[in-house]
């Protein structure tokens, strides 16, 4: 039910795990985050409240400057930890968090199985985990397009992939979804009070929109690969 991503100079699971905490007032049984080193991508996740997701990594926080983060309001799938997110695909190459349902997962779900998937989790987002994976190319954005012309349904959605370290990609389709514009780092968030502390100039994703967001840019196309210019929306109000 809550959505983060960060990518810049700083630790992201400090970023990632904060902004989370701001979104709790949404309500979640299950956090999680994933963490992008350079080498290995490092989910960390759980049922219950973020304190139990905190308890977890004490010690031992996911490293890197790149990462994603997920509450979860369980609609597919019993709250548990490995229907947790972020959910990865058979190769641990994507990690992706996920708001909203994909409508057409079990047809999708059974067609990815008879191609040699192995699911793990019973959600209906596990399918765009595995769905990238099977039609990744090597070319990533073109890789979250061809998710979307698969997937039905509601969705924030954003996508990180080993070969990409320095990128993030998000979507969304009637599910709310904010960039936050830093200073040689950038924030994504389902709503504004997770990254208020951190910048107040943000661009209001609409739906059809996919941004490929960096630490120093962030580029923002249609469906068809059009670019669109985004108004800088300023907040002015206090969380
Ligand atoms: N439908 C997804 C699930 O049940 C996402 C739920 C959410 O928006 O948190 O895992």
């Amino acid at each position: 039910c809550g959505i983060v991503g960060y990518v810049g100079e700083k630790q992201a699971a400090d970023f990632l795990v904060d902004g989370l905490t701001k979104l709790e007032y949404r309500g979640y049984d299950s956090a999680g985050i994933a963490v992008f080193d350079g080498e290995k991508i490092d989910i960390e996740k759980t049922v219950g409240r973020l304190a139990a997701l905190k308890e977890k990594i004490k010690g031992h926080t996911p490293k890197g400057v790149i990462g994603i983060g997920h509450t979860r309001w369980a609609t597919h799938g019993r709250p548990s930890d490995v229907n947790a997110h972020p959910h990865t695909d058979c190769s641990g190459k994507f990690a992706i968090v996920h708001n909203g349902i994909i409508e057409n997962f079990m047809s999708l779900k059974e067609e990815l199985i008879a191609k040699g998937h192995k699911f793990v989790s019973e959600t209906d987002t596990e399918v765009v985990a595995h769905l990238i994976e099977d039609v990744y190319d090597g070319d990533f954005v073109k890789a979250v397009n061809a998710v979307l012309d698969r997937i039905e349904g509601s969705y924030s959605l954003v996508f990180m992939c080993q070969d990409y370290p320095d990128t993030l990609i998000c979507t969304k389709k009637d599910n709310p979804l904010v960039i936050g514009l830093g200073d040689g780092e950038n924030f994504i968030a389902s709503d504004i009070p997770a990254i208020i502390a951190y910048t107040r100039r943000t661009y209001i994703m609409n739906d059809g929109e996919i941004a490929v967001v960096k630490k120093d840019s962030i580029w923002v196309t249609d469906r068809k690969g059009n670019p669109i210019t985004k108004k800088v929306f300023e907040v002015n109000w206090n969380a």
